[in-house]
């Protein structure tokens, strides 16, 4: 919250999250995947309502690699990498951000 006298509001990067976190120059793929990009934590699902409650372990990721960064929830279902489609060793054709 603001002083009172002033509305404050969340920060709103002025552009698009970049590509997934890569330190490692590696494709995408599942979190349980030797070779992955390093912010690949895989799926969450929501129910018929859009609501999702969910916890995640990373066995790679600690937090420091993680604060300042963005995390992102994409529309569709990543395909850990093992699809056909062009995008599945990029994003894993997830879908729209
Ligand atoms: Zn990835």
């Amino acid at each position: 919250m603001g002083n009172g006298d002033t509305p404050t509001s969340p920060h709103v990067p002025p552009h698009s999250c970049g590509d997934h976190f890569n330190p490692d120059g590696e494709c995408h793929g599942g979190p349980e995947d030797e070779h992955r990009h390093a912010g690949d934590l895989g799926n969450i699902w929501a129910d018929a309502d859009g609501r999702a409650a969910f916890r995640m372990e990373d066995s790679r990721l600690k937090v420091w690699d993680i604060i300042g960064r963005s995390v992102v929830v994409d529309a569709g279902e990543d395909d850990l990498g093992r699809g056909s489609h062009p995008l599945s060793r990029v994003t894993g054709n997830s879908g729209p951000r």
